[in-house]
């Protein structure tokens, strides 16, 4: 094992730990993943408790979901995360993509039960950091269901919110990718008290366009295209 491989370990670890500290996830809920190369993804098992995971604990699989790594005898019965095929499509389609984590942060969950649209250009941080952050349609937690829901939007968004079920933040390595889901639960919470203000208020337009011109966010969809984008 090189040093990236363990370093990467470490982190994915770190970032369970901090997952179930903050509450976006319970149980053996949720998962995380880094390239290493190529043809090799480091991957949470199936069934663990993320926030309290040994590095040695994580499996490596190849871009067809097999097990491609050598397991202690201790480690030998894991198996790939439920949502490994969600995962993998994120790699395939975006190079650039180093780490992805899926989660069930609450307010952004319960904000998508009533049907929110999280398309709204309301907080200025939010829109440069996240971009846009679409909806799927309901599909099927831990099924092949949740890859083909993101399949459209994956390639022009960092962050997509699986309806009824949780978060998917996507980014250039697997800490940005966490603190992407950071950024999401937090905007949820504000815009979920905001509502019960009254409602937030968007920003107006000229705001927008000289917020994108500033610090046009990484993804396609609004550099460019403020009229699209919110
Ligand atoms: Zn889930």
């Amino acid at each position: 094992m090189n040093a990236k491989e363990q370093a990467l370990r470490e982190e994915i670890c770190l970032i369970g730990r901090l997952m179930h500290q903050k509450q976006y996830i319970d149980g053996s809920a949720g998962n995380i993943s880094a390239r290493l190369d190529d043809n090799r993804i480091l991957s949470t098992p199936s069934g663990l408790a993320k926030g309290f995971m040994s590095p040695d604990q994580l499996i490596i699989v190849d871009m067809d979901a097999n097990r491609i790594d050598e397991p202690n005898d201790a480690n030998r019965h894991l198996v790939p995360t439920s949502e490994v095929l969600m995962h993998l499509e994120c790699y395939r389609q975006r190079e650039d993509v180093q780490g992805v984590v899926h989660a069930h942060p609450q307010t952004a969950v319960a904000l998508t039960l009533v049907g929110y649209d999280f398309r709204r250009c309301i907080i200025p941080e939010t829109v440069i950091i996240l971009g846009m952050v679409p909806t799927t349609p309901y599909a099927t937690p831990a099924s092949a269901e949740n890859r083909d829901a993101i399949r459209n939007l994956i390639a022009e968004h960092d962050a997509i919110m699986l309806a009824h079920h949780g978060s998917l933040t996507v980014a250039g390595s697997v800490w940005d990718a966490y603190l992407r889901l950071e950024t999401l639960e937090h905007s949820a919470k504000t815009l979920f008290m905001a509502a019960q203000l009254g409602g937030p208020r968007e920003l107006p337009a000229h705001q927008v366009q000289k917020l994108l011109g500033a610090a046009p966010p990484a993804r396609a969809g609004a550099p460019g295209r403020p009229g699209a984008f919110c």
